[in-house]
């Protein structure tokens, strides 16, 4: 090899795309953890549904609900769940909890169409559901696609019906319509971000009259005659509702070589999955190891279920109640001396939009788990920046490890912008970076991720819990 080979090789970044010279057998692993966590995308679209499908899990690795424990003791594993929503996972270190705790925080809701509280109306023939968005979208990407409907409708009695119809084969689905381009003259001249408007975003429901021809709204009648047949509701239930509209889609394998996920939800579901495996298959860590899967995220946090409530804070004191050791200041103490990895999906590089990328401090896909040493837009604004201290005791445990990472920013300066959670732990006193998968098409109905960069994210979060910081 030439001399300036070597010293290349010797001095500059390594970037290789992680299938490069990689074994059949762990290959084999990849795809049969990918295959699992499809399953679990299938399961587990809403918030609601990760809780329930996470609790089981969680249960079946002998993790216990909090409130029922009364004290606590190394190696203990437990959970705790905040309105359905939220759920926070631990495992309890040998190291005395005033050392400090190690977090890594995901979350469960993902952007999608929710119903708006009185949301039926029928108009010319056809009954429609309206819509109000939640998290970013791009609107013209949910129309004309299978929409399926998930959540829960609580009678003013307190009794809960919860729905999800649209996923199996003999249900039928829901769609929202868009012009014909024949006709679509004005529409196509207006810009892509209005291309299709908030109000326009109305699902189609049913078009079937209610067989008396006196009345008039026959069409909502008949559809809110089979909703108070099916489900037992009337109109005046839908103030108290949460219903949620998905794409019907499955998750599934993407590309000739099986390398990719084509996926909803993915944003963050695929760092709360990695996450949790992780921290379902952890035993007898060094510090007590703490699973976040939040909720809210998606529209900035907030309310009780978000990550900006004091509930994770209540979570924590009460751990430190049961172990028999809080004091006055304690909680305060352990996050100062925490360590976290906000696990929130990267933007990946598209090389078809190449323009709004730095190539040079990008994600790539295939080539593991990425983090961001801050988020935030146009000169860091919002962002947590995590000390250079903290990344390089990260990049020691991957590089141990031999797990596989890139360091990105979420695209051009002047361009890219976007938070997770990660400042909210930090202004607690935690040292956080961002650390998750590169994710093709974030927020669209179907996303896609590298089969390589979710295993790789499942051992870094392993070896972060397994190692004591
Ligand atoms: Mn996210
Ligand atoms: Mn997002």
């Amino acid at each position: 090899m030439k001399k300036s080979e070597e010293l290349k090789q010797q001095l500059f970044k390594q970037e290789k795309c992680g299938w490069q010279g990689i074994s059949e057998e762990r290959k084999t692993e990849i795809f049969t953890y990918c295959d699992q966590y499809m399953q679990y995308l299938n399961h587990s679209k809403t918030e609601r549904e990760i809780v329930k499908t996470s609790k089981q899990m969680a249960e079946e690795k002998g993790f216990k609900d909090l409130t029922t424990i009364k004290q606590l003791k190394a190696g203990d594993k437990i959970y705790y769940i905040n309105h359905e929503k939220s759920m926070y996972l631990a495992v309890i270190g040998k190291n005395p909890i005033e050392k400090g705790i190690q977090i890594i925080g995901a979350h469960a809701d993902s952007p999608r169409l929710d119903l708006k509280p009185n949301p039926l109306y029928e108009d010319t023939g056809f009954a429609y559901f309206k819509t109000h968005y939640y998290g970013g979208i791009k609107k013209y990407q949910w129309t004309t696609i299978p929409l399926a409907i998930h959540g829960v409708i609580v009678k003013a009695n307190g009794e809960k019906v919860e729905i999800c119809i649209g996923e199996n084969e003999d249900e039928p689905i829901f769609t929202i319509t868009d012009l014909l381009p024949h006709l679509a003259q004005e529409q196509m001249e207006r810009k892509l971000k209005e291309g299709i408007k908030g109000e326009e975003l109305n699902l189609l429901i049913g078009s079937m009259p209610f067989p008396e021809k006196e009345v008039s709204e026959t069409v909502k009648l008949n559809i809110m005659n089979i909703l108070n047949q099916k489900y037992g509701i009337i109109e005046q239930d839908f103030v108290s509702a949460e219903l949620e509209l998905v794409p019907a889609f499955k998750a599934r394998t993407l590309g000739f070589d099986g390398s990719m996920v084509a996926a909803y939800g993915q944003d963050d579901k695929v760092c709360v999955y990695t996450a949790l495996t992780a921290i379902l298959s952890l035993e007898k860590p060094t510090t007590t190891a703490v699973c976040i899967i939040s909720d809210k995220e998606e529209i900035g946090s907030m309310g009780n279920t978000g990550m900006e409530s004091h509930v994770f804070d209540t979570f924590i004191a009460e751990i430190l109640n049961k172990l028999g050791v809080n004091s006055p200041n304690l909680l305060d103490k352990v996050f100062c001396n925490s360590k976290m990895l906000s696990a929130d999906v990267d933007a990946g590089y598209d090389p078809i939009y190449a323009q709004v990328h730095d190539k040079h401090n990008s994600g790539y896909l295939g080539r593991g788990i990425g983090m961001n040493k801050y988020t935030g837009a146009r000169g860091k604004t919002g962002a947590s920046d995590a000390n250079a201290e903290y990344v390089a005791k990260i990049r020691q445990i991957f590089e141990k490890e031999k797990i596989q990472y890139e360091v990105a920013e979420l695209g051009k300066v002047d361009t890219g912008g976007g938070g997770t959670i990660a400042y909210i732990l930090a202004n607690k006193g935690v040292d956080v970076i961002d650390c998750g998968v590169p994710v093709l098409s974030m927020h669209a109905p179907y996303e896609v991720t590298s089969k390589f960069d979710i295993y790789e994210a499942y051992r870094a979060y392993t070896a972060f819990w397994k190692e004591e910081i």
